[in-house]
């Protein structure tokens, strides 16, 4: 953990502020991770389904990924004819959690914002990124221009749905 006390910035109350909330622990609500969005902010070490269930075919519209559907000790439903109760935790659900990389999603609320970052609003705690997880430019989603930005997941090219 670095030295929050007695950092370059430690005399700015707006610095410390911005700190503070990127160094609030959150649990993601897809994968359990727990995080800190100091190290998750452009890490995109959790995945999701830039697409849609389709509800007809029962696949995913950005992948074809279908539903785990066997049926036997180890299938989803077969959750239901374990001998001992704690192995049910570990039971795939009927879905991947995604064919995407992206950063962890908070269970709780959370001020950060969950598409992208600018740069700019972050410019202060950029020097300590990376104590806490990769330094800034070995992170993903890095948008230059104008105004940098960390988009916060892999993006799925339009031509890849239906
Ligand atoms: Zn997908
Ligand atoms: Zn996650």
């Amino acid at each position: 953990m670095a030295n929050l006390q007695g950092g370059l910035y430690s005399s700015n109350a707006q610095v410390r502020r911005v700190l503070k909330v990127f160094l609030q622990v959150h649990e993601c609500k897809v994968c359990g991770r727990f995080f800190t969005e100091i190290e998750n902010l452009g890490s995109w070490k959790c995945t999701y389904h830039p697409g849609t269930w389709d509800y007809v075919k029962r696949h995913w519209t950005c992948c074809g990924e279908t539903e785990r559907k066997n049926i036997g000790p180890n299938s989803y439903l077969g959750r239901y004819f374990q001998m001992n109760p704690q192995e049910r935790l570990n039971m795939p659900g009927p879905h991947s959690k995604g064919c995407m990389r992206c950063d962890c999603v908070s269970k709780y609320k959370n001020p950060v914002p969950q598409s992208a970052v600018a740069l700019e609003d972050i410019a202060s705690i950029i020097p300590q990124m990376s104590a806490h997880g990769k330094p800034l430019q070995e992170r993903h989603g890095i948008e230059k221009g104008r105004k940098p930005k960390i988009v916060r997941q892999e993006c799925c090219p339009e031509i890849f749905f239906e």
